[in-house]
């Protein structure tokens, strides 16, 4: 399935606006949505070049996508690891 790309299409595959707030690390507004999954997906909300409101995910744009993916978060947290572990490597 595509992702829902209007409001009205969030709405219909019963996705719910929760609130809008200010991403800490892009200082932008960003509106979270409640996923029927239970989730909440930080969305940014912009005119496509036919001025129509499109949303596309923040993740893809934030500066700091695992602050709001537990997936990205475990990603960034094995490239750490992964990091820490090549450098202790290095060392020997
Ligand atoms: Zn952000």
């Amino acid at each position: 399935m595509a992702f829902p790309t209007t409001r009205q299409s969030l709405e219909e595959h019963s996705y719910s606006f929760k609130e809008s707030k200010i991403c800490p690390s892009c200082e932008v507004t960003i509106e979270m949505w409640n996923t029927p999954k239970g989730n909440v997906m930080p969305l940014d909300f912009k005119l496509d070049e036919h001025q129509v409101e499109i949303c596309v995910p923040h993740f893809a744009t934030c500066k700091n996508p695992a602050m709001y993916s537990r997936r990205l978060q475990k990603k960034a947290q094995e490239k750490k690891e992964a990091e820490e572990s090549s450098e202790s490597l290095g060392d020997a």
